[in-house]
């Protein structure tokens, strides 16, 4: 999962770029509204968390140019304590929810699984695909209550499926959504990623759609 964090306050933004690293998430982030707009509206973003008072472009007019383009990701917005307006006029200009600052950074990672979790559909933190349990809350994962031993890239992965199981995702899907834009990016190495995760997992779940990427998907006589 990818998440743009804008926010000018640089030692705010790296606080949260780390935490949400921390839990498993790519980040990218931008320090004023035109930086920021502009990734929000070329990159793909699982969520995005944009600051109202930002330099350049503040973030009520970015937001309402996203969605005036049609771009419909889970935005959260940051607002100054006391300005209740500043949280109307993000509501009504298409955010999904909102943080008041100050805040506990805890309270915004609830908030990012929450609005990743119910755009695609999901409304439990736990997402269950026949003996796999992925567990947004801790970012850990279980198959038959057994912890799998993931790395970053191999959790990011699973994460992904996870969250459009059922569906099928294309390489490029995957590699936009689980790298920043500064990484050198290889769809090859997606391949190898599914390999040791079908090991690791040791349940065949995940298959191949020829030419078009990969599905996960519980067994049909499976709950
Ligand atoms: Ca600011």
């Amino acid at each position: 999962m990818r998440i743009l964090i804008v926010e000018d306050d640089i030692n705010l933004n790296r606080q949260l770029a780390e935490a949400l690293k921390e839990a498993g998430y790519v980040v990218d982030t931008a320090f004023d509204g035109e930086e920021g707009h502009f990734l929000g509206d070329t990159e793909p973003y699982d969520a995005i968390i944009l600051d109202i008072g930002l330099p350049e472009m503040d973030g009520i007019t970015v937001l309402e140019k996203w969605r005036g383009a049609g771009r419909a990701m889970p935005v959260l917005i940051l607002t100054a304590r006391d300005r209740w307006s500043d949280k109307v006029a993000g509501i009504d200009a298409g955010a999904d929810d909102y943080v008041a600052k100050p805040f506990h950074v805890e309270e915004v990672l609830a908030r990012i699984r929450a609005l990743i979790r119910r755009a695609a559909g999901h409304a439990s933190s736990e997402i269950i695909c026949g003996p796999v349990r992925l567990d947004t809350k801790s970012s850990k994962a279980t198959v038959d209550g057994k912890p799998l031993k993931l790395t970053s890239h191999e959790y990011r992965l699973l994460a992904y499926l996870m969250h459009h199981k059922g569906e099928v995702v294309s390489r490029t899907e995957l590699v936009e959504h689980m790298y920043d834009q500064d990484f050198d990016r290889d769809s090859n190495t997606i391949e190898v990623f599914v390999g040791r995760l079908r090991k690791k997992m040791g349940v065949d779940l995940i298959e191949t759609v020829r030419g078009l990427g990969y599905r996960i998907q519980a067994p049909t006589n499976a709950n």
